[in-house]
């Protein structure tokens, strides 16, 4: 609902928040309002959802609920092969190893399939290191930020998994991420061999050097409407 890159057309205001309706029939009579899943009851949701401008005469069809995660304990089930530490021949990929969100999902479901592959081609395969979402993920799933008796939970990608950068003012630190971030992935990439499919050099200056730290948003990349959902 953070209304990163949003401004109202109306007034050239950033909003307070947005609320995104996503089309679920052909006719466009039917809209889900993203991101609503909720404890409250159906009275007091029908009440406060009729206080979003534009809803206060809309039917609701269903009402939101919160849903139960299936998940493993991985840091002490998996190796960093993401293998089952008790059967090596089986590993596990996506949300039910601790990462949450279709791009966190589809990120560990590319790294284990790399893992796979490279196993298979018996060639050395390196975890991405944790300057990088994807190693800060995967380090997230392996337990490396797991604090002593707190359960292992799953999480979206987030600023807080990231290693600070010293030296760098707390105002800069996302954009002095990104680019080290940026940097790190090219030196991996180019360490495992592995192709980079755009030129990350060039986008780097667009992305840590031009990108306003306001437009970074709570999870790197979020700053981008519509990038997670
Ligand atoms: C209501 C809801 C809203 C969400 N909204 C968002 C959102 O807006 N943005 C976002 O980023 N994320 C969202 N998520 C989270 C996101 O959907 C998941 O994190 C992501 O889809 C997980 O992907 P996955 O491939 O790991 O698992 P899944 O998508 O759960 O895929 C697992 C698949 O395995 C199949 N399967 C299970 N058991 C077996 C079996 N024994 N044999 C064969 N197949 C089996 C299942 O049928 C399923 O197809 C939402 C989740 C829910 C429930």
């Amino acid at each position: 609902m953070k209304p990163g890159g949003l401004t109202d057309p109306r007034s050239g205001k950033r909003p307070f928040a947005v609320v995104q309706l996503r089309k679920e029939d052909v006719d466009g009579r039917a809209y889900n309002l993203v991101g609503f899943q909720t404890k409250m009851k159906y009275g007091a949701q029908r009440r406060v959802l009729r206080m979003i401008p534009g809803l206060r005469d809309v039917e609701f069809l269903r009402l939101g609920a919160m849903h139960r995660n299936t998940y493993l304990d991985s840091p002490r089930l998996l190796d960093n092969h993401f293998r089952l530490r008790a059967l090596p021949n089986v590993r596990f990929a996506g949300q039910i190893t601790g990462v949450e969100g279709y791009v966190e999902s589809a990120a560990s479901g590319w790294l284990v399939a790399t893992q796979n592959a490279f196993d298979l081609k018996v060639r050395e395969f390196s975890l991405p290191p944790p300057e990088m979402a994807f190693g800060a993920l995967m380090g997230h799933v392996l337990g490396v930020d797991k604090v002593h008796g707190h359960p292992h939970e799953p999480q979206n990608v987030n600023w807080g998994m990231f290693p600070r950068v010293h030296g760098v003012k707390k105002r800069e630190q996302k954009s002095a991420r990104v680019a080290r971030a940026i940097a790190a992935l090219e030196a991996w990439a180019g360490a495992m061999e592995l192709p980079l499919a755009a030129n990350t050099r060039n986008d780097s200056t667009a992305v840590g050097v031009h990108i306003r730290e306001s437009e970074l948003g709570d999870t790197p990349g979020k700053s981008i409407p519509s990038a997670r959902n």
